[in-house]
């Protein structure tokens, strides 16, 4: 069987998520693809991020049509210190903050550590696929093992207008990186289709038209905007009940978890928000 993982930080979860997993399904073939929120990601340590529940909740709400989508559990926290987190800070919680913890002592989920766990229940003849953005692939080299991160995988990138073939090539970790040479006529190729290369084979989605970006979708829930365009219509009744990205003043103190404290600098990006989400 092919199946597919795709993880990420998913606050909240959104139609571009979706529609990547959708293509991406369709055109490998893949029989299902495991959704993986991470605990603590290791790219976004020291920045807001809501609890682990919320953002599970609103995966199993938005894959809950899609048969082959399946909400993961995979970098769960242990069950003690999430709900820690969100006696806390129910609204938003910061990995650093929890548990008194300082930044460094909680583990980050490596994707490599996932991909072996998720291996393990694995038969020989199933392959798995690793789904990512461009944005997010252009930094792999410095993830941790990233070589031995392409050795376990392949991977379906979603690409971003703006991208050659060479900006894919070229992200890759140096030992599996082609020479120059051979990656110059790549600057005028658009980045579809697919990369195989002794080491890392990397299938490529054209762009899908999603400009749904979860930055842009926090800081249009904090003043009140309507969030049906760019979540699932369940995920926006949730982030309506839960006041999940309300500014402080607004949230609803005694409703399901809301007892609301907002990052400030949270507060202030949202002030001077856009009133459209950006293109990503
Ligand atoms: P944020 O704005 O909070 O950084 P994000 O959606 O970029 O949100 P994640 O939730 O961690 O961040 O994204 C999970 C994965 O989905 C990443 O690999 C990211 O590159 C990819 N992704 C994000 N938005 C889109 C989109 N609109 N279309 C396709 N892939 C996307």
């Amino acid at each position: 069987m092919n199946i597919g993982l795709f993880g990420g930080t998913f606050d909240p979860v959104h139609r571009g998520h979706l529609a990547f997993a959708q293509e991406a399904l369709d055109r490998y073939k893949l029989h299902r693809i495991y959704f993986v929120p991470a605990n603590v990601p290791p790219h976004k340590q020291h920045q807001p991020l809501s609890p682990f529940v919320h953002r599970f909740a609103m995966l199993a709400l938005a894959t809950a049509r899609q048969k082959a989508f399946i909400p993961s559990l995979l970098e769960a926290p242990p069950p003690e210190e999430d709900a820690a987190a969100i006696r806390t800070n129910p609204i938003r919680s910061n990995p650093v903050r929890r548990n008194n913890k300082s930044a460094g002592q909680e583990k980050p989920n490596y994707t490599i550590d996932t991909v072996r766990r998720l291996k393990q229940s694995f038969k020989a003849s199933d392959k798995l696929f690793v789904l990512i953005g461009m944005d997010a692939f252009a930094d792999i080299a410095k993830w941790h093992q990233a070589e031995a991160l392409f050795r376990e995988c392949e991977f379906i990138v979603a690409n971003r207008p703006g991208y050659s073939l060479a900006d894919v090539a070229n992200a890759l970790p140096e030992s599996l990186r082609p020479r120059p040479e051979v990656t110059k006529p790549f600057h005028k190729h658009a980045a579809t289709g697919d990369l195989v290369l002794e080491g890392a084979s990397i299938h490529l989605l054209g762009d899908l038209h999603q400009a749904a970006s979860a930055t842009a979708i926090r800081q249009a829930a904090a003043v009140g905007k309507p969030l049906g365009r760019f979540v699932d219509a369940l995920v926006a009744e949730y982030l309506q009940k839960i006041g999940l990205y309300r500014a402080a003043k607004q949230s609803r103190p005694f409703e399901g978890l809301g007892t609301g404290s907002v990052d400030r600098r949270q507060v202030a990006a949202v002030r001077n928000a856009p009133a459209s989400p950006r293109k990503r």
